[in-house]
């Protein structure tokens, strides 16, 4: 844990992955050769020759209240066309109890977007049906994005193994009346406010927190990995807009290069955020090295 003024800030890991090269259409070898120095080893494992990623919830608490960040993939969603995420059974839900919160006590569940990896623990399986993992939580999650992931709208055309998520993840929380729709620019509480971050997909938003004079922004997906940071350019395979998804990662590095907000994305192995100085044409990455 660490703290953000008087902000606990805590991190819920669900599992650790291993991204090859090709997460990044457009990756570079020799742009990797310039960055190995700092990149290893935590953020390139050279063994394996991939990328380390870390798939976590942050876990706000705030003197008044109790925010989860992204839900993670979930245990026992079937997931056919996504192995990775497919029937998982990891302790998750211990791992939250472990920094002193119970399902009950979430106040706000907050979903930068509505991928795979950012919605799961959203709900649970409770006699064979998907019902709230946080009963007595608000989700906030963007109207936009809402549009573009549901199957009854937006993702009308895409085949049910993608839609998934939504139906078992999402769905549930809307039908239980516990969504709060938002435009993703709005202040939600003193000290927190959204900020759009189109791109990876088009309603991401990232959540803005300042206390007792420090700041930090906790954006989802704007980048996957650090390489990034020298490379802002790189989109990923993921990603629905790639040049719009660059344009978010330009904008939101350039704000925390000038403000020294400390940026805290949700795939970055260990150190799992950081602050981001300009370099050249680019920037670089200063890891902050406290365990969340
Ligand atoms: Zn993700």
């Amino acid at each position: 844990m660490f703290k953000v003024g008087d902000i606990e800030v805590h991190r819920i890991e669900e599992i650790i992955i291993y991204e090859p090269m090709t997460l990044f259409p457009d990756f570079q070898q020799d742009g990797l050769e310039k960055n190995l120095h700092w990149l290893k080893p935590h953020y390139y494992d050279a063994g394996r020759a991939m990328f380390p990623t870390s798939v976590h919830s942050w876990l706000l608490k705030t003197p008044k209240l109790t925010i989860l960040i992204d839900t993670c993939g979930g245990n026992n969603k079937t997931r056919p066309i996504s192995p990775r995420f497919n029937l998982l059974n990891t302790p998750y839900l211990d791992r939250l109890k472990a920094a002193g919160v119970a399902p009950e006590d979430v106040d706000y569940v907050i979903l930068t977007h509505l991928h795979i990896d950012h919605v799961g623990w959203n709900t649970k399986l409770e006699n064979g049906q998907w019902v709230p993992t946080f009963p007595n939580a608000k989700y906030v999650m963007s109207r936009v994005e809402r549009d573009f992931h549901d199957p009854q709208r937006g993702a009308k055309e895409k085949p049910e193994g993608v839609n998934l998520p939504f139906i078992d993840s999402v769905q549930p929380i809307l039908d239980a009346g516990l969504a709060q729709l938002v435009e993703g620019n709005e202040k939600l509480f003193d000290g927190i406010e959204l900020v759009p971050i189109p791109g990876h997909t088009p309603g991401m938003m990232a959540i803005k927190v300042r206390s007792g004079g420090d700041e930090a922004l906790f954006a989802g997906d704007i980048a996957h990995q650090p390489i990034q940071i020298a490379y802002p350019d790189w989109s990923t395979k993921y990603c629905a807009d790639p040049k719009q998804a660059a344009a978010s990662r330009w904008k939101i590095f350039d704000y925390c290069s000038e403000t020294g907000s400390l940026l805290l994305p949700v795939h970055f192995g260990w150190p799992y955020c950081g602050r981001i100085t300009r370099k050249g044409e680019s920037y670089s990455f200063v890891p902050f090295e406290k365990e969340p």
